[in-house]
């Protein structure tokens, strides 16, 4: 385990999380594993018992991987391998999610009270336990650290003293609105009907469905573990607020809108109006914020907590770095710069999404209809749709803390390799790792010692070859891979790879050159 740079006392920690929803957990899992001094903190006194988030995404289940938890995760989960949209009874289109270019192509669809139970678990294997009753109830900061304020159930508070603080405090964050910041954006709100149910259908259990309705909003059905389903309602607007939702109401809504599902019993019906805003800024000195506390958008997609689960796991890394060396100037900021953009573009993608299936105009429906069918019948589309939903179009190019060169695979990309799971390498070793591309009969060794955290990992001829072809290295050279998967440099002088890399990671040309680049 690494060391701290300062010892630490029981009122300090390195890092303080507010919120212990899936995203506080991944982070906390992120710093655990890297043997960070974490404490994690919520409000409640016991674990939300709403199913709420109910899809894994395929990005998402590496990630989950190199936590250690996806053989448990996928023993409680459903594949759905593909998704299907429909027009009343006619199937406009169906795609498969098989074609992708990912280690598990697939979703996995999970209740999220069992997704955090999973992670919970195997944090208390790392020795972190979850402080419940507990609130952040306000902080300060300095150059050094943060000075946090603690609320416990009796109302009696305390202080913490953090070098870093996470707000993963959902939706109506305490941290956000401490760091004076507020969620920005189109605040058309959606209105769904929401329910966990039981019942008779017809539809593949292998799949996601979409249904379109005119008028009344769109419906969306997943199917989970056994006989149970998600569905969702959008409700057109103006419907009184106080309605309660009963499964008369809600079989009504799925009725009107084509889906054919005869409700037996339900174990949760719930009424959501779901806003898009983003914060401006997801970084203020040492204060962060992750997941729903810096951005929140419709349920059409399930991309919300898969989103603020990837936000954890690039934080994660970055943080840990950041308390073991103390270089902090790029890399933090970092954060922000590769995270923004990411759930900027979910929101303007499930906006879209919801805009195209409420459309009310009928020759408008018939021209969606037709363009969906012959759109998704061409693979290059449909593959583009799929690697979106999926999250595999996730990268970072535009980062300032990638480099070198590359071919059609580039810094800022997630690595797949045919035979070497790198998530598993990164399970076992959460550093980042160097990976030696022999060019044709030059079998040149990577310099050692290599740099303190990096790892090298060998790779089968055939992937040496992809990488030999995909990362324009035909003389062969270096790849490496960050903590979180992706690319961090690719250079065909491996000792000089390694020195560039190093600092672009210590930020050298300071922050402000770092945002230039990546605004440029
Ligand atoms: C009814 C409903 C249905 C949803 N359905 C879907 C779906 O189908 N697909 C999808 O992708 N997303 C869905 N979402 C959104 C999804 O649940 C969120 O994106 C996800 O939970 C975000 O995780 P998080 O960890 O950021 O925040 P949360 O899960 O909200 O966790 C935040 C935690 O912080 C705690 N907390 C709050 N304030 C403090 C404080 N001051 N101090 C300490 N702790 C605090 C809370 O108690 C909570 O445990 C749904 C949300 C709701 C409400």
């Amino acid at each position: 385990m690494a060391e701290s740079t300062v010892p630490l006392t029981d009122a300090e920690t390195d890092v303080l999380i507010a919120g212990a929803g899936p995203v506080g957990l991944v982070l906390a899992l992120e710093l655990a594993r890297r043997g960070v001094a974490v404490r994690i903190v919520d409000t409640l006194p016991s674990p939300t018992t709403e199913s709420r988030a109910i899809v894994v995404h395929s990005r998402s289940l590496d990630h989950v991987e190199m936590l250690g938890v996806l053989p448990a995760l996928l023993d409680r989960s459903r594949v759905a391998r593909g998704m299907a949209m429909h027009d009343g009874d006619t199937t406009v289109a169906e795609v498969s999610f098989e074609g992708i270019r990912a280690v598990h192509p697939f979703s996995a669809a999970i209740a999220q009270t069992d997704t955090e139970s999973l992670l919970a678990e195997r944090l208390q294997q790392l020795g972190v336990t979850v402080e419940r009753s507990t609130a952040l109830s306000g902080f300060d900061q300095d150059a050094e650290g943060v000075d946090a304020e603690l609320t416990g159930a009796d109302g009696r508070t305390r202080r913490l003293r953090a070098r870093y603080l996470v707000g993963t405090d959902g939706a109506r964050s305490t941290v956000r609105h401490g760091m004076g910041q507020r969620l920005e954006g189109s605040f058309a709100g959606e209105d769904f009907l929401l329910g966990d149910v039981e019942g008779e259908h017809h539809y593949d259990d292998s799949q996601f469905h979409t249904f379109f309705s005119p008028g009344t909003g769109t419906g969306l059905l997943f199917p989970l573990l056994g006989e149970r389903v998600r569905v969702f309602a959008q409700l057109e607007p103006g419907i009184e607020p106080d309605r309660p939702v009963t499964v008369e109401w809600l079989q009504q809504a799925l009725d009107e809108r084509g889906i054919r599902l005869r409700i037996r019993e339900a174990h949760w019906l719930t009424r959501v109006t779901l806003k898009h805003g983003q914060v401006p800024r997801y970084r203020d000195g040492r204060v962060f914020l992750a997941g729903d506390a810096a951005h929140i958008h419709s349920p059409a997609g399930g991309l919300g907590m898969n989103t603020g689960m990837q936000d954890a796991t690039n934080l994660g890394w970055k943080l840990a770095r950041a308390v073991q060396t103390g270089d902090t100037a790029g890399l933090l900021d970092s954060y922000h710069l590769e995270r923004h953009p990411v759930a900027a573009d979910v929101i303007s993608f499930t906006t879209r999404l919801s805009a195209a299936g409420t459309l009310t105009n009928p020759v408008a429906q018939h021209a969606r209809n037709v363009l969906l069918h012959l759109g998704l019948g061409i693979p290059a589309v449909a593959e583009k749709m799929v690697d979106r939903v999926e999250q595999q179009n996730v990268a970072y190019r535009h980062s300032p803390i990638v480099g070198g060169s590359g071919g059609t695979l580039k810094p800022g990309d997630y690595l797949r390799l045919d035979d070497t799971v790198v998530a598993q390498a990164l399970a076992r070793h959460p550093g980042h790792l160097a990976i030696r591309v022999p060019g044709r009969g030059s079998p040149e060794p990577l310099p050692t010692p290599l740099p303190d955290g990096i790892e090298e990992l060998a790779v089968t001829e055939r992937d040496a070859d992809t990488l030999r072809r995909s990362a324009g290295l035909p003389h062969g050279g270096l790849v490496i891979v960050r903590p979180d998967g992706y690319v961090g440099h690719i250079a065909a002088d491996a000792p000089a790879g390694l020195r560039d890399y190093d600092r672009l990671l210590s930020g050298v040309g300071g922050e402000e050159t770092a945002l230039q680049h990546a605004v440029g």
